[in-house]
Parts: C-alpha cells; structure tokens; sequence
C-alpha cells in the first residue's frame, strides 16, 4: 500500500560529470516500477540532473528550499523556482540544517508549509543526538519535532508529508542505527500519528536514513514500518544508490 522511496541526498557534493554517469547508469538499470526514487543534487546541478535523469524514472528532489515565495533574500531559493526544474522533493528539517544554520522547529514548519504551497512534497527529517539517545529521550525528542509540524497542519497536507527518521549519531558516521532500534522509532511515529486519523497513519511514508548503504539496506528495509530511505554518502556511488533502489 506504501510506495517504498529511496532519496539520494547528495548534500554539497557531486559535479556535472556525476550527473552524467547516473543519467546513463539509470537509463540501463533494471528497477521495479513499485519503489521511487528521488535525486536530490546540490541547486546548481538541478537543470542538467532534469536533462541526464529525464528519460529515466528518477525524480529530483531539493536538500532545502526558502520559505518565501521571493523577495530580499540574498543567497536563496523558493519552491516556485524548484518547481519550474520539475523539484518534486524537499528536504526539511535535515539535522545540518538543524545544527549548522540554525534551523528550530518553527523554521523547518515555514518550509514545510512553503514546499506545500509550491506543490512540492516535503520530506521532514527528525532525529535525536547520541546525547539524547544516552539520556533515555529519544522518543521524546522526535516525537516532539514530528509534533511541532503535523499537529498544525489539516488532514489534506498531512498526506503529503515524507517523514525520515535520521538518527544524528548515524548520519555520515558508519554507525547505523540497527533494523530494530530503526523500527521503534518509527513505529512510535506512526502511532503518534494515529492519534490523528488511523488510515492516515497507515498510509504515511516512513524513510530511515544515517548510514545506509549496499550491504545494510535491505535488512533495513524489511522492518514493517520502513518503507524506504534517505541516503547521504552511499548516493554519491552510482552502483551502491542502485544496488539500494534494487533492495527496496
Ligand atoms: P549518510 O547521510 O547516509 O551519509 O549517513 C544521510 C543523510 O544525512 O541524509
């Protein structure tokens, strides 16, 4: 009933030549019609990932986008010019967004909204630190980041929403949070959102990320309430992103 998404968020990584040779792995690799994916490229690389990925099945995705439509915002981007290179994705929430510019709770909810109103579907990211896993508050914290969103938005955008438990400690650490530590949290959530409305629950797509690659993704995503991933470095390696859109 979920239509399983593997998301390749490049973050501030990749060339033109990268786009190149994923244009031309995609276009020969076999990949069940049941499993999205999603690219995700740094800003500048969207109008040619349009081009080498058109043919193929692959979507293209955003890391963040502004909150605003346009205006006197130096240095950024909104979801109306995403749209026009066919941005079908947007990241918010992402824990570096978090921790590196400053991006609260309220902040990740005006680019959600905003990504909404652009026709964009966002995916939020949540997830605790090891200091907060150590501390016995996992639940609390990410159920807390899920809430400060979903519980303000109506029963129409809720079905819109991609939520990516990415454990902090595990992104781009080789430390993977294990299939059952993955599925506790996101079972949590999934509950949390039963409070809501149960069929909506049943229906929401659910993405691990943190360190998921070729060799432990299929174990991953055989965990009932993971229904796809968000993927950093192991996106970056055309034949690991595939053997993982493979796995799916
Ligand atoms: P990683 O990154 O797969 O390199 O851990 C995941 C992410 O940050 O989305």
């Amino acid at each position: 009933m979920r239509m399983p998404l593997i998301a390749g968020n490049w973050k501030m990584n990749g060339s033109l030549t990268l786009i190149e040779q994923f244009g031309e792995a995609f276009a020969a690799a076999e990949l069940s019609s049941s499993v999205e994916v999603a690219l995700l490229p740094p800003f500048p690389y969207l109008p040619a990932a349009q081009a080498a990925l058109g043919a193929t099945p692959v979507v293209l995705g955003a890391q963040t986008l502004n909150p605003a439509h346009s205006g006197a915002h130096t240095g950024e981007v909104s979801g109306r010019m995403l749209k026009e290179f066919g941005v079908e994705y947007a990241l918010v929430g992402h824990s570096e967004r978090r921790q590196l510019y400053r991006e609260a709770d309220e902040a990740v909810y005006d680019r959600l909204l905003a990504a909404l109103s652009a026709d964009i579907r966002p995916i939020l990211c949540v997830g605790e630190t090891l200091e907060e896993r150590d501390a016995g508050r996992t639940r609390d914290v990410v159920l807390r980041q899920v809430g400060h969103v979903m519980a303000r938005l109506d029963p129409q955008q809720r079905t819109r929403v991609t939520i990516a438990y990415e454990p902090v400690w595990a992104i781009g650490s080789g430390r993977t949070a294990t299939p059952e530590q993955a599925q506790e949290v996101l079972a949590a959530i999934r509950e949390y959102q039963a409070g809501f409305d149960r069929e909506l629950a049943a229906g929401l797509r659910l993405l691990y990320g943190g360190s998921m690659n070729a060799g432990n993704a299929a174990e991953l995503l055989s965990q009932p309430d993971i229904d796809g991933g968000l993927v950093g470095g192991a996106s970056l390696k055309v034949d690991d992103f595939i053997a993982i859109c493979q796995s799916a």
